[in-house]
């Protein structure tokens, strides 16, 4: 069964149910869904007598848990060995059907949102408007339009070059205008971009408040990408919302800065490190064993941590989630803690916690069951036998094997 549309009403029982912002285990839990939204959700003894009778779906030995959320990807990046020639040289048309096609792999996987961090033009926002009508399959989109750079710029060729302050204040009432939910600034270089150097800022401390400052008054959150600790100090000290990638990328190899992630912790700045199937890789960008003790001593000084991938960038394929999910293990976190991060975490960080992220009653149905227990076993998450968005059953089915994801053999790739 793949692909029905209608949403109707629906009684799914699994032996765990993680509910609630606490992902509280229910045992032999039941989740009633109507018209696209939760309605009760309980133990399964105590929904059986509910007055309208739903279509009765039994997942058995499984867990049923809120969809994934990926706060960071690029729809509009192929996962190939030269993802950025490829966006380049396709047509619209080209690009709309990649993106499409991504978007519904990952919805297969389970990620029942994804918020795009850079497309090229307004190519998300023509997608998200697609899917939100159910025109095509996918995942909630959370967009940001073209991410706003400096001419020549991280990412330039996607269409957001701003040359000064003006500019950007400019940009950002564009891409409200043209129904960006949020904006994206490159407060530094990127490891994609020829002539951008990660370490180092991009853009002057007016520039970025400029961005933040515009955002905020037309309510909109800005996230930032930052590579080098110059940048990220800059970025949190402006009030930028979330922070991407975070890899402290000093004048001499790393350069962690404790003051800046206990600034971090304070403000409720959210980090998404883009911890992807490529992280532990010894052939990347960054050095894994280094990376991680950074990010565990972010994690002690209270600094929220949400999951996101940067898919889309060389060999990380977009239904791949669960393999970097695996990896944030090595920072410290409990598996607990890093489905919160990919869940009701990643909700609060993107401003739709009202809507997503957790199962509770009015909330939208957004619904992931895996085979087993990832409470216990991050993996199994590798294994959706049930996704349903939006009250709309995406798959139900018998445990599919996916190939794991190529590691170790590439020497790019892991962050852009
Ligand atoms: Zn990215």
């Amino acid at each position: 069964m793949t692909a029905r549309l209608d949403t109707g009403s629906w009684l799914v029982t699994a032996d765990r149910v993680l509910a609630g912002t606490g992902l509280q285990v229910l045992h032999h839990g039941a989740v009633h869904v109507a018209d696209g939204v939760i309605r009760h959700i309980g133990r399964e003894a105590d929904l059986a007598t509910l007055p309208h009778p739903a279509t009765r779906l039994d997942l058995g030995d499984a867990t049923l848990l809120p969809g994934l959320i990926d706060a960071h990807v690029h729809l509009g990046f192929d996962a190939g060995p030269d993802p950025v020639s490829v966006m380049r040289r396709q047509h619209d048309d080209e690009q709309l059907a990649l993106m499409a096609r991504n978007a519904a792999s990952m919805l297969r996987a389970g990620v029942t949102t994804v918020r795009d961090l850079g497309a090229r033009g307004d190519l998300d926002r023509v997608l998200a408007d697609r899917i939100a009508a159910g025109m095509v399959p996918g995942p909630r989109l959370v967009t940001v339009t073209r991410p706003i750079t400096t001419v020549r710029g991280h990412c330039w060729f996607m269409g957001g070059e701003c040359a000064n302050a003006d500019a950007v204040a400019e940009a950002v009432r564009r891409h409200h205008d043209h129904g960006a939910d949020l904006i994206k600034i490159m407060v530094t270089g990127g490891f994609m971009t020829n002539r951008t150097a990660p370490g180092a800022p991009q853009f002057t401390r007016a520039e970025v408040r400029t961005a933040v400052e515009t955002a905020h008054g037309l309510g909109m959150r800005v996230a930032a990408h930052a590579h080098g600790t110059e940048g990220i100090a800059m970025a949190v000290e402006e009030g930028v919302d979330t922070l991407e990638h975070c890899t402290w990328v000093g004048r001499k190899g790393l350069e962690f800065a404790p003051h800046i992630a206990d600034l971090m912790a304070r403000r409720e700045t959210y980090v998404c490190p883009t911890v992807n199937s490529n992280a532990r890789n010894p052939a990347g960008r960054i050095d894994w064993r280094q990376r991680s003790r950074h990010l565990a001593a972010m994690r002690n000084a209270g600094v929220r941590l949400i999951g996101g991938t940067d898919a889309g960038i060389e060999h990380i394929a977009h239904h791949a989630y669960a393999s970097g999910l695996e990896i944030m293990t090595d920072i410290g976190m409990t598996h607990q803690e890093v489905l919160a991060a990919a869940t009701t975490h990643a909700a609060t960080a993107l401003g739709i916690a009202d809507r997503t992220g957790n199962l509770a009653p009015g909330m939208a149905a957004d619904l992931l069951g895996v085979a087993g227990n990832p409470l216990t076993d991050l993996p199994a998450l590798h294994h959706p036998t049930f996704v349903m968005a939006r009250g709309r059953l995406v798959h139900h089915g018998s445990v599919r094997h996916h190939t794991p994801p190529r590691t170790g053999t590439n020497r790019e790739g892991a962050l852009s």
